[in-house]
């Protein structure tokens, strides 16, 4: 049997472990990311889009500049929720270390110019309704930006240079997932009636929120359960290793989006591939099915997910080489072969694929698999497209796939599950699974700490990325700090566990 060139699935006792254990240096304290975030530019160039104010309207100035509401938003996310985030930046230490950081980007007049204290938990409250909301879209777009150039700046998604369609790197793909953040609370209706006391109760209802199913859409994922909460799809890129990963965009989901959560990622994915010329496919789960990887495939890069469990065989063609005849079928997202047997049945066998080919036109891209069919009258060769379903017009009269019913991105797949490149790459998409767990962590009482779409969507980014190892900067030597920073009586927000999963 000639070789595949995606090689046979490794049985999982045999895979080894990566991973390096985690060293006391990777550590990144409460202080020490406050301190990354003073002096992380990218905060004060997404704050730049909120200084022009439109009209000059009469009236007192507000207390604290517009990039002071940046700098709040991006250490809720180290605080967990803009109580705990206020209330640190009524310390002065705290407050000194942002400054050092206004000192270094807008000088130190600027710095001189603040209050003696940080903006309390109302400045921050009207700051996200009356500047922050209004501007999310902007916000959104920068901060994509932002994400890309440091993704590039760390060596992700290089720009084209050498590449393998058919062994991609791990930093030459995004990774995407739908997660659902739970409802700030569990009430669903905005009041109740005491059966008792007839006492009508109010309830605080999240807007945003409905009942999700998690892990539902992965064939291979059991555990789907019903969660009340806000689904938002975030998309990230990393290196193997520790501290590689960047988050590059994320988008809120509402329960009735046409197409749902596939829609919204193929959106964010192709809004990616058309930044990111090094980019060079898409790592989902379950969610996107062929009409997505048609897209994707279409413009030239891969979406590598598992084949949907419930796609039965579907004859494809005859081929005829002299006096043979070999049956073609797809199986499990790729070529077969029907063999019959001496009992009268038939069964399925994978055809070895020897390459992975790529071709491109003007408009389009089309993918090939160069198979080879085993036969006792020696080998022969076969080329079969992949990953796009072509239309009418495409192809001879009558041949387009559309035209002969078979849905070919749905049923071949460009890189097929069960071979030994599916298994290494897809473990990048499972990962994301720990950047929503520690997203979930990060977040007072692991739910959300807004109500609204809105409101949620600013809780969802993350910056800044945390800096490699060797480009952190030697921290500046100083008293240590006040008792506020030392959380013992919050259990959940407990860090030491985040040291056992990748970031
Ligand atoms: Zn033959």
């Amino acid at each position: 049997m000639p070789e595949d060139l995606f090689g046979a699935p490794r049985p999982r006792h045999c895979r080894k472990k990566a991973a390096r254990r985690t060293l006391e240096t990777d550590l990144r304290t409460v202080s020490q990311r406050i301190w990354d975030i003073a002096q992380f530019e990218d905060v004060y160039r997404l704050a730049s889009i909120l200084e022009n104010v439109p009209g000059p309207r009469a009236g007192r100035p507000p207390a604290y500049p517009p990039y002071i509401y940046a700098l709040f938003l991006t250490l809720r996310g180290i605080h967990g929720s803009a109580r705990y985030c206020a209330g640190d930046l009524q310390n002065p230490t705290v407050w000194n270390t942002l400054r050092d950081g206004i000192t270094r980007h807008l000088g130190p007049d600027e710095a001189r110019r603040l209050p003696a204290t940080g903006p309390t938990r109302h400045h921050w409250q009207h700051a996200q309704r009356a500047l922050l909301i209004p501007r999310l879209e902007q916000l959104n777009e920068t901060f994509e930006d932002l994400a890309l150039a440091q993704a590039l700046r760390q060596g992700l998604l290089p720009a084209p240079t050498r590449r393998s369609w058919s062994n991609p790197q791990r930093h030459q793909l995004i990774a995407g997932d739908g997660t659902v953040a739970k409802s700030p609370t569990l009430s669903t209706t905005p009041y109740s009636l005491d059966p008792i006391t007839g006492e009508i109760r109010r309830h605080r209802v999240d807007p945003a929120s409905s009942w999700q199913k998690e892990g539902g859409t992965d064939p291979d994922d059991n555990t789907n359960h019903a969660v009340l909460g806000s689904k938002f799809v975030v998309f990230s890129t990393r290196h193997r290793g520790y501290f590689r990963r960047v988050f590059l965009s994320y988008r809120h989901v509402p329960h009735d989006h046409p197409g749902g959560e596939a829609a919204v990622a193929l959106d964010l994915a192709c809004a990616i591939l058309d930044a990111a010329d090094g980019c060079m496919g898409v790592l989902y789960d379950g969610a996107l099915r062929g009409m997505h990887r048609d897209v994707i495939a279409r413009r030239g890069r891969l979406l590598i997910n598992k084949q949907h469990k419930g796609t039965k065989p579907r004859y494809i063609r005859t081929i005829g080489v002299g006096r043979c005849r070999h049956e073609l079928w797809s199986n499990a997202g790729r070529v077969h072969e029907r063999c019959f047997l001496d009992d009268g049945t038939s069964t399925l066998r994978p055809l070895p694929v020897r390459k992975l080919e790529r071709r491109s036109s003007t408009h389009t891209h089309r993918w090939y698999h160069l198979l080879t069919v085993p036969c006792p009258r020696g080998l022969h060769e076969h080329r079969e497209a992949v990953g796009v379903t072509t239309t009418p017009g495409e192809r001879d009269d009558g041949h387009s796939d559309t035209e002969t019913g078979f849905h070919r991105a749905e049923h071949l797949l460009q890189i097929p599950d069960d071979t030994a490149v599916h298994q290494s790459l897809y473990g990048g998409r499972e990962d994301t699974e720990a950047g929503f767990s520690q997203f979930d962590r990060s977040l007072w009482n692991q739910r959300m700490i807004a109500f609204g779409a809105e409101a949620q969507s600013l809780v969802v980014p993350r910056l800044p990325p945390r800096p490699k190892r060797h480009q952190r900067r030697p921290l500046p030597r100083r008293p240590h700090l006040h008792r506020r920073r030392n959380r013992s009586h919050r259990p959940q927000q407990q860090r030491p566990k985040a040291l056992t999963t990748k970031h």
